[in-house]
């Protein structure tokens, strides 16, 4: 899908640029939509009279509304540029956001003039073929088959989720489906609950053909949670690292699946699921004859963007399915580091042999040789990805598409059927003539998909991205590799960095050493402080002065975000980052909570050794201003409390 010849691809030509650099092409295309557009009107129908005549124009009320329109526009515009948050600019490194894509801004704009609505084909003619093949594109990139799988732009990664575990659901739900369904029930002679209910997903995927068959199908799938509801049943519990997206509470809630049913899965000190840990989990729930509903891993955590190791997760389904005739659906929530998986294939889409990857982005340049990527285990988690059922990815995320596109991409398009609302057989003859691109057809995603109507304006975004930044190491791998190498500058930066001399007080700064991906978290610390308490205050107090909470977001000069690294999520794993700070284990447990700056460092600005160096002896002496700010402040206040006191 991505034959391009891209090798010449410029990764500052992509974007508009944080000094508005590329103004002039910029508005150059956007003139060209627009004027295109107004064309495409006025050359319909020509024979149509005008509807609005010069004198129509003159009339007070028409010129004032015209005026109100104007005059709202520039409030609106003030606002934004107000209390807007600068994600173009390297200065802002904080949530999963920087500068978007040009093309895909202009794509946007372009289709959303049209205002097309993906809900059904005849709504969107255009942009539900543009969605479907941005859905494809992402499936390749995983390595799914083109012609098996299935792929769709969602909201966000949040109803992606959503989908995928819908999905399993009614996965989950078919056999015991069918073994009420007297016409359908041979298929499945002389097996327990326990069995239907944990029926491999390729075993159940056969059986949707099966029924299909028989033409019991759309009477069966009636019987599923979807129809039945899942009360009558346990479906078994969903098991989730401790450091998920909450969204998956929410999924749980939604579906009716119960909250209560979430196992969380401890992580180990890279934050990554502790694959030992998940083992024992699983084993002790099948010992308790309790059934799996879903394995979920994280490629890329939404705090610290660790990378869990996929393969075990596949390698011990595949144990439980030989050593105990046990099954679960594996979902993988990759909606921050998916994009990833761009940066392992070659300009033929094939997955590169890890020491021929990194020959190539020291050759190519893609990385400068100071910078090794991945580690092989992350390697091997992005190459066991075409073996999880389903994969969420946010294309608004590490795409670099403008909101709100995220997507789901299924392994095997038969899984479809169990949440459809189309007849079931139409379904698989229209992706046939999708990939023909046959615009005859009606396709209603709204029918198989968890939204109805949405922006057609989303999928020709997505679309026009990867169609200029091929989802490979030269195209995509480019523009992520120039984030993941600032980030590995900045932990070395900062973790060098001497300490800061304010009024006497010494403050240091350090990162959490060796992430997976381009998520950074680090925190300042002032020497001789033991507790654990203070420095949380002293962290959270720097993140409010670097952040929209300052009150001047356009005017700072230095933007990021924050979390709580908790013992409720994480365990006692913080215990480490205490220990490298030099507090003593009973702060730790006595705080349960370490607060840290949190960077998704994904500028392309810095990729260059000496933009990165300025940029970084200018960052210091920010630095230096907030922490002399934030000392003013507490001497400030010990001064009041002393006249108050001596009052
Ligand atoms: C961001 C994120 C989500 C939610 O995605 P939205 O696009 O915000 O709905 C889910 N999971 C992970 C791991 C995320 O990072």
């Amino acid at each position: 899908m991505n034959n391009f010849n891209n090798s010449k691809m410029n990764v500052d030509a992509l974007f508009l640029g944080p000094k508005s650099e590329n103004a002039v092409f910029f508005k150059e295309m956007m003139e060209y939509s627009v004027t295109e557009h107004m064309h495409w009107r006025s050359s319909y129908h020509p024979e149509d009279p005008d509807h609005i005549t010069t004198v129509d124009r003159y009339a007070p009320e028409y010129r004032d509304t015209l005026y109100r329109t104007e005059g709202i526009l520039n409030q609106l515009s003030s606002k934004l540029k107000s209390t807007s948050v600068p994600w173009f600019s390297p200065r802002y490194m904080g949530h999963m956001n920087a500068d978007t894509l040009m093309v895909s801004n202009l794509a946007y704009v372009m289709a959303m003039m049209y205002n097309p609505n993906n809900c059904a084909q005849e709504s969107s003619p255009t942009t539900t073929v543009l969605e479907i093949e941005a859905g494809l594109d992402l499936c390749n990139m995983f390595g799914y088959s083109v012609n098996q799988s299935w792929g769709h732009i969602t909201s966000g990664g949040t109803v992606a989720n959503y989908e995928g575990l819908w999905v399993a659901r009614n996965l989950k739900s078919l056999p015991i489906a069918i073994a009420q369904h007297e016409k359908s029930q041979h298929l499945l002679i002389g097996k327990s609950e326990k069995e239907l209910l944990n029926l491999p997903v390729a075993a159940v995927l056969e059986l949707i053909d099966e029924l299909k068959k028989l033409n019991t199908f759309e009477e069966v799938r009636e019987l599923t949670a979807r129809g039945t509801g899942v009360s009558l049943h346990t479906l078994g519990k969903l098991l989730v690292p401790q450091s998920k997206h909450y969204s998956w509470m929410k999924a749980m809630d939604i579906l009716g699946l119960g909250q209560q049913n979430i196992v969380q899965l401890p992580v180990d000190t890279s934050y990554r699921t502790d694959v030992q840990k998940m083992r024992e989990t699983v084993f002790s729930l099948i010992e308790q004859g309790e059934p799996i509903l879903a394995v979920v891993a994280v490629v890329g955590t939404t705090e610290t963007g660790a990378i869990d190791d996929v393969k075990a997760v596949i390698d011990l389904r595949r144990e439980c399915e030989e050593q105990y005739g046990v099954s679960f659906y594996v979902h993988v929530d990759a909606a921050y580091a998916g994009y990833a998986c761009a940066m392992f294939r070659d300009e033929d889409n094939q997955f590169i042999e890890y020491d021929a990857l990194i020959h190539r982005y020291h050759q190519e340049g893609i990385f400068p040789q100071d910078v090794i990527w991945p580690k092989l285990d992350v390697y091997e988690s992005f190459k066991a990805l075409n073996q999880a059922d389903s994969i969420t990815v946010d294309p608004h995320k590490v795409g670099f598409i403008p909101y709100g596109a995220g997507a789901i991409c299924m392994k095997d398009k038969r899984i479809v059927d169990l949440i459809s609302y189309h007849a079931a057989y139409v379904f698989e003859d229209v992706q046939e003539k999708h990939h023909k691109l046959d615009k005859q057809h009606n396709v209603i995603l709204g029918s198989s998909i968890m939204e109805g109507s949405k922006a057609g304006a989303t999928a020709a975004a997505v679309w026009a991205a990867h169609r200029l930044v091929p989802l490979n190491l030269l195209g995509y791998g480019k523009v992520l590799a120039a984030g993941i190498t600032t980030a590995n500058w900045m932990i070395e930066k900062i973790n060098q960095c001497k300490a800061f001399n304010i009024d006497g007080r010494k403050f240091t700064i350090f990162a959490m050493p060796d992430p997976d991906f381009h998520m950074i978290n680090f925190m300042f610390r002032e020497l001789g402080n033991p507790s654990l308490e203070k420095q949380n205050r002293l962290n959270k107090r720097l993140y409010e002065l670097c952040s929209y909470a300052a009150g001047r977001t356009y005017s700072n000069d230095f933007l990021t975000s924050s979390t709580s690294l908790t013992y409720e999520e994480y365990g006692d794993n913080p215990l480490n980052l205490c220990r490298d700070a030099n507090f003593t284990d009973s702060e730790w447990h006595n705080v349960q909570s370490v607060y840290v700056l949190r960077a998704a460092v994904m500028t392309h600005c810095l990729r260059d050794k000496q933009h990165f160096e300025n940029y970084w002896g200018a960052l210091i002496a920010t630095f230096e201003e907030k922490l002399q700010q934030l000392v003013d402040e507490e001497n400030k206040i010990n001064h009041s409390n002393y006249k108050l006191a001596s009052n």
